[in-house]
This record gives structure tokens, C-alpha cells and sequence, in this order.
């Protein structure tokens, strides 16, 4: 068997799709903030799975759950009742303070049925005439790679090929809140946002939009849906990052940090009201709501709250946004984030300072060309943050 990381690649590249460029590090073990590569070089993880791991690598409570779990069911599908669907449900709704969830697997199929749930509403309660209900979506927005999702999408490359798309959509400027109040019409179902883009450079909206923009929507009875599987679960310093502007959405959108990097699991959240336009036969998954993604859950939620790790991200995230502000380069064109969910924007391809920070021991990724993102576990001591902070002082100067 090939166990060196140099043929692990080659065998990767030679039959995979070659849907992604990963940075050439292959990871074979991890725990905590840390990952090992078979030759036993140890990095930092400094993008946490894109926030899924924000309880950190392999946490001993959610492996537990895990374990257990295995030993005694995995998978009945939703022909059957399982045992642990009904105390998930639950949680998730009092962590949300509504009183309906569905769970599905990935962040994209959550998305999708957002976007579903939006429609049927729009049609069934706010009284929209047939086909005709549109979702407004935002300029630079990630909700993930399904036809529905990349139809919302501004980036030609995520779209280009994969024509017809979905129709109904349509898109404002992030953070323009006359934009959105110009794009409302009768048959505007829902307004879909981050309350931070991730994907799109940790880019943050301008005060008071969240807030103007959820009360603008409640005025207009269209749902205001807080897609928070990036920003959510404790990553921007709250558990949710629309607590940022005390909004309460109408429905969120989880994933990632829901199954604490450990099992896919993902849901929408909302109110009777909304989410009470399912019925048997419109919508699910045969892995949707399966045991061993809710016991996963139940473990991966109790570890946020457990070890406050919303609080964790908000103090040591201005530590570290500090440290990286007195980094004196002009390249540096802005550094910006909330909690430990950063984004250090350069005037030039921020590529190879990723790949000069694997040579130092810190795994980073770029994203859209300039930005290097800052996003590890919510675990970190601040010992090991010191120890990147040296480190991409470093490279950055
Ligand atoms: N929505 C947001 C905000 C995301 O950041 C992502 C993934 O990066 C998704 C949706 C899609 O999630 P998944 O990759 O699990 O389908």
C-alpha cells in the first residue's frame, strides 16, 4: 500500500475529479488543533474544515458519542423512529429558541431545503400565486454546489456549464439594505443572506444591515433565512453570528460545526409556522436524521456550550485580529473578522503566503485569490496562538 504523502498525492490527482487544488499536505492523523502527515511532520490547522472542526480534531466527548453510538445502531431511515432524532430535535430547537428542525447531511442539501420550505410557504401561507414565488439571494454569497445553490451564485465559475439554472432568484449587493428594499416584491418568498460571508473573504456587512434588513422582511412578511453553516456554532464569537445585530431569524441554516467535524449533519430551523409546510412525502433523506449523526450532534453542541467556546472565539479572535493589525506591511491591505473567523486581504495572490505558512507549520487557505482566512478550532490555547502569531508575523512582514 502507498503510504508516503508524496505517491498519495499522485494517486489522488491521477483518479480523482479534479474539483479542488488542495495545498500539497497530506493529513493521516489529528487531534485537537494539530494534524500529522504520514511522515510525521505536525502542522497547525489554522481553517478548521472550513469551521466543522471548531470543537477541535477527534474531541474525546464527541468520539465517545461516537463510539457509542456504533455499538448500538447507525442508520434506520426515516421508515422507522430512532432514539436518539427526538432528544436532537430538542436541543437544536431550544439552542435556536424555535420549535421545528429537519435535519439533512450536508450544508448544500440544508440550503436546498431552505429553499423549498421558502417556496411551499410562500404559496401555501403568504398566499403567492403558483411558480411565481422568488427568493432573493446576496451578491458574493457561498451556500455550496447543488443546482438550487450555484443558481444563487454571483461567480460565473461556480455557475459556468451547468445551465439551465433555477428560476426566482435574484441578488442585491451584500449590504445594501435600498438594494433589498428595491428587489421586494408581492412574491418575494424569502431574503437568504450569511451574516458574514465566509467563502466570499470573511466579508462582514455594514452595521445595522442584519438589522434593518430582518425588520424590512418581517414589514414585507418575506422570511428572513440566516444561512449560518460557516459563521454559526460559536465560529464569529456568538453561537450565532446574527446575535452580532440581536437578530432573530426566521429560519437558520446549519451544518458544518453540527457534527463537530466528526459525522455530516445538517438542518433548517424555524417555527411551526414555516417549517409546518412539510408533509410525509415532500422532502428527507435516507441518512437525514439518522442516530449516529444526532448522538454525534448532541455531543459536538454540548462541547460548544460546555466549553463556552463562543466566548473562547470572541476573546482570543480580538487578540489575535490585534496582533495581526500591528503586522507593518503595505501589502496588507485590511484585516478584518469577528471572534476567530479572520480574513487578512493582500494586494497581491495570497497563494504562496499559504504555502510559505505550510513550511512553518501552519495550514491556512486561501480564498478568492487575495485573502488569507484565519480560522482555527475554537480550542486553541493561547499558547499555540502565540505560536502561530510568531509565525505569520513572520511571513507576513
Ligand atoms: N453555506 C455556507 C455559508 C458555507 O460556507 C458552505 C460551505 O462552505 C455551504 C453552505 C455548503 O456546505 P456543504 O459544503 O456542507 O454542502
Amino acid at each position: 500500500a502507498i503510504t508516503n504523502s508524496r505517491d498519495l498525492i499522485e494517486q489522488t490527482e491521477k483518479y480523482g475529479a479534479h474539483n479542488y487544488h488542495p495545498l500539497p499536505v497530506v493529513v493521516s492523523e489529528a487531534e485537537g488543533v494539530w494534524v500529522k502527515d504520514p511522515e510525521g511532520n505536525r502542522y497547525m490547522d489554522m481553517l478548521s474544515a472550513y469551521s466543522a472542526v471548531n470543537q477541535g480534531h477527534r474531541h474525546p466527548k464527541i468520539i465517545d458519542a461516537l463510539k457509542k453510538q456504533a455499538d448500538r445502531v447507525t442508520l434506520t431511515s426515516r421508515a422507522f423512529h430512532n432514539d436518539q432524532l427526538g432528544p436532537w430535535y430538542e436541543k437544536i430547537c431550544k439552542l435556536t429558541n424555535k420549535n421545528m428542525a429537519l435535519p439533512m447531511n450536508t450544508g448544500a442539501e440544508a440550503v436546498e431545503t431552505a429553499i423549498k420550505a421558502a417556496r411551499r410557504w410562500a404559496y401555501d401561507v403568504k398566499g403567492v400565486a403558483e411558480n411565481r414565488a422568488e427568493i432573493i439571494g446576496c451578491e458574493g454569497n457561498f451556500h455550496g454546489r447543488t443546482m438550487g445553490a450555484v443558481s444563487l451564485s454571483s461567480d460565473e465559475e461556480y455557475k459556468r456549464g451547468f445551465g439551465p439554472l433555477l428560476p426566482g432568484l435574484s441578488l442585491i449587493p451584500y449590504g445594501d439594505i435600498d438594494a433589498l428594499k428595491a428587489a421586494i416584491t408581492p412574491n418575494t418568498a424569502a431574503f437568504l443572506i450569511e451574516p458574514i460571508q465566509g467563502e466570499a473573504g470573511i466579508v462582514i456587512p455594514p452595521e445595522g444591515f442584519l438589522k434593518a434588513a430582518a425588520e424590512l422582511c418581517k414589514e414585507n412578511n418575506v422570511l428572513f433565512i440566516a444561512d449560518e453553516i460557516q459563521a454559526g456554532l460559536a465560529r464569529s464569537g456568538k453561537m450565532f453570528a446574527c446575535e452580532w445585530e440581536n437578530v432573530d431569524p426566521d429560519m437558520y441554516i446549519l451544518g458544518k460545526a453540527l457534527g463537530g467535524g466528526v459525522f455530516p449533519i445538517s438542518c433548517v430551523v424555524a417555527n411551526e409556522n414555516i417549517l409546518g409546510v412539510f408533509n410525509p412525502g415532500s422532502h428527507g433523506s435516507t441518512f437525514g436524521g439518522n442516530p449516529m449523526a444526532c448522538a454525534v450532534s448532541i455531543a459536538a453542541l454540548d462541547v460548544l456550550l460546555d466549553e463556552k467556546l463562543a466566548e473562547r472565539s470572541q476573546e482570543l479572535g480580538e487578540y489575535f485580529m490585534d496582533k495581526l493589525k500591528d503586522i507593518k506591511n503595505p501589502m496588507i491591505k485590511e484585516v478584518r473578522g469577528k471572534g476567530l473567523f479572520i480574513g487578512v486581504v493582500l494586494d497581491e495572490p495570497a497563494r504562496k503566503y499559504c504555502e510559505d505558512l505550510k513550511e512553518e507549520g501552519l495550514l491556512c487557505k486561501e480564498t478568492h485569490e487575495n485573502v488569507i482566512r484565519f480560522a482555527p478550532p475554537l480550542v486553541i490555547s493561547k499558547e499555540d496562538l502565540d505560536w502561530a502569531i510568531e509565525r505569520i508575523t513572520k511571513i507576513l512582514s
